[in-house]
């Protein structure tokens, strides 16, 4: 048996190309979606991920502003920042790139955002509403690797989904949204024991540890359905997931790669919840 592989790319360009003409329809009524991103200092990871972010809003139409601060930048001149965008009409989407310099509280930055222009989902009104199934903007990861198993009609009721890893970004989410559709689901960290006793009773197994190859051929279930979060650089400079992808794709029934997985997906669910902001409308709805 051999997993059929869920290209994110592919899947990602699809929904990008629709969205391109659903921008084009609200322009045409006068709405000009519009993503502003904050950065606080020069991390080169994070510039790279907000350079991302900028290109495939204009891609698709969306404006988009990076309104970049010195890393020196104060907790209250950060937050002076936020209450302007929250106060600017012509803003849709706020996101301030993580992490931030650490003398500013990340909580009390997300805090600040208004929950209505809150793209990335990470707002404790928001999440509150994801945990009772409430429409909302789902958190951008979480949200993709939800899209991609619908993509392949995968009835995830009464499916066991174990998740392994449970950050607030995407762990505790996915397993979260999972539950919302029905799903049984079993959370795994670094303090489990005896974890390859949980990812082989998986019949969906989400790994988001962030170590390179954790999960392999025998730790899974024939026929498992097998999403990898992971983002790994080898030492060659290669990008790498948490699963030994081609021993496990031999097992599994579907399969996420890495790169080309999940990822183009989490960039590609910032641009739906920016459309939803703009429409005034959450994730879910519409
Ligand atoms: P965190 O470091 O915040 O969380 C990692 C989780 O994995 C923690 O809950 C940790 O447990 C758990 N863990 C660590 N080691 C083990 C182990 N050996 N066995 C079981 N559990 C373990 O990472 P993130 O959730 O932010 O990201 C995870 C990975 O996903 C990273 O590689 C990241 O780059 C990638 N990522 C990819 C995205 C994409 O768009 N594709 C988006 C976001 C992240 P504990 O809580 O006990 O410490």
């Amino acid at each position: 048996m051999s997993a059929e592989v869920i290209n994110g790319k592919e899947l990602a360009q699809d929904l990008r190309d629709k969205m391109k003409v659903e921008v084009e329809a609200l322009q045409a009524k006068g709405v000009h979606p519009h993503l502003t991103v904050v950065l606080v200092g020069d991390d080169p990871a994070s510039k790279s991920y907000v350079s991302g972010k900028e290109k495939a809003s204009s891609e698709i139409g969306i404006s988009s502003e990076i309104i970049h601060l010195p890393k020196e930048t104060s907790e209250e001149e950060l937050l002076d920042v936020i209450d302007d965008l929250n106060n600017n009409s012509n803003v849709h989407g706020i996101l301030v790139q993580l992490p931030l310099p650490h003398h500013i509280k990340e909580q009390s930055v997300i805090e600040a955002i208004d929950p209505k222009k809150d793209v990335d989902g990470f707002h404790p009104v928001n999440i509150g509403r994801m945990m009772t199934n409430q429409e909302t903007f789902l958190p951008c990861t979480p949200y993709g690797i939800l899209t991609m198993l619908k993509s392949c009609h995968i009835d995830l009721e009464g499916k066991h989904a174990v998740i392994i890893g449970r950050s607030n970004i995407v762990g505790k989410p996915v397993g979260q949204m999972l539950l919302n559709e029905n799903a049984t689901v079993t959370y795994c960290h670094s303090r489990t024991k005896y974890l390859k006793t949980y990812t082989t009773k998986a019949d969906i197994l989400i790994v988001a540890i962030g170590q390179p190859h954790v999960i392999k051929e025998d730790d899974i279930k024939e026929g498992a359905i097998v999403i990898d979060v992971g983002i790994n650089r080898l030492e060659d400079g290669t990008l790498t997931g948490d699963v030994d992808f081609s021993r496990v794709k031999q097992k599994a029934s579907y399969i996420t790669p890495v790169p080309h997985g999940v990822g183009p997906m989490t960039i590609t669910m910032l641009l739906q919840n920016t459309i939803q902001t703009a429409k005034g409308l959450t994730a879910s709805e519409g």
